[in-house]
């Protein structure tokens, strides 16, 4: 059986010999470090009747680990000079596929029903390319698809701004949007060290815990955001400022305030300190206005 690649030292090996080189325009920073590969994939509570779907497997160092917990594992991975490394990688686990192409472009739902179809539940766990974690997280969490956790390396800046609470400087349309699918919590802060080669960041390993049902009924999601990324538009600006230059326009400026007044809402108030039941109010007030 052949050994984790799980350390620096078998990672150089594995590169130098299938000559591979390091793209860094695809994020390909790989992880280094046995136990934080455990921990990510302990994180996601994984077991033989779970599915993992990893997103760039890379050299397969989170690959095996998921594998030896995980009943399926699925790595999609862009860069098609890693399909035979992985193929040697992954030789001793037959339940790990490797799929080539670009996550953002694959039909999601056809992967689960040609995949998962057996699984009881199925997470994503994974060491994202930098260059685009939201795009990925937000496409996952958007497709509304059958999710327990999503688990992942992400730089440790976006990991704070996704978990964020009202208040701070961090809070804004991300912290929102992820946290009306999810309940963020930061696992571990992980240091430029344990990569090959060394991002500039720190990086984080975020769990987000799929809701089941959003923490807040909104009558119209669309317009729920759209409110959101209005008030979010000039960060100095106040609400009332901000939705003035989108929503509303002078015109209406006397309902827009009543419409704050009658969620409870001050119009001098600035859109970090707004909860994201207060946004589900403000949007559900506008909508009940327009109809
Ligand atoms: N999982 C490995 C590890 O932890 O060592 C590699 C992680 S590396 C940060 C990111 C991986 O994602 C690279 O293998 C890269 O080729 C792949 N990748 C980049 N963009 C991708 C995309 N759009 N779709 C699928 N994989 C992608």
């Amino acid at each position: 059986k052949l050994l984790d690649v799980a350390s620096p030292k078998r990672t150089k090996e594995v590169i130098q010999k299938h000559g591979f080189t390091l793209k860094k325009s695809l994020g390909q920073n790989f992880l280094t470090d046995a136990n934080i590969l455990h921990k990510i994939a302990a994180s996601a509570n994984l077991s033989t009747d779970k599915g993992a779907l990893e997103i760039g497997p890379g050299i397969g160092a989170l690959t095996q680990q998921l594998a030896k917990v995980a009943g399926k594992v699925v790595a999609v991975e862009i860069d098609g000079r890693l399909l035979p490394i992985l193929e040697e990688t992954l030789s001793a686990y037959p339940h790990a596929s490797v799929v080539h192409g670009d996550v953002l472009k694959l039909d999601l739902d056809k992967l689960w029903r040609e995949h998962f179809a057996e699984c009881s539940k199925v997470s994503v766990v994974a060491n994202l390319p930098y260059y685009v974690t939201t795009p990925i997280i937000m496409k996952l969490l958007e497709q509304k698809l059958p999710l327990e956790y999503i688990v992942v390396m992400i730089q440790r800046e976006v990991a704070e701004r996704m978990s964020a609470r009202p208040g701070g400087k961090e809070y804004g349309s991300l912290s929102i949007a992820v946290q009306y699918y999810a309940e963020p919590d930061i696992v571990a802060i992980v240091p430029p060290t344990v990569f090959i080669p060394q991002p500039n960041v720190d990086s984080a390993v975020i769990r987000l815990k799929l809701r089941e049902t959003p923490p807040v009924q909104v009558e119209d999601e669309a317009l729920f955001f759209e409110v959101v990324h209005a008030c979010f538009a000039q960060r100095r600006k106040t609400i009332s400022n901000n939705l003035l230059a989108s929503l509303f326009d002078k015109a209406s400026k006397p309902a827009m305030e009543a419409i704050l007044a009658s969620c409870g809402i001050e119009p001098q108030r600035r859109g970090e300190t707004l909860s994201i039941a207060e946004y589900a109010s403000l949007a559900n007030a506008i909508l009940a206005y327009r109809q």
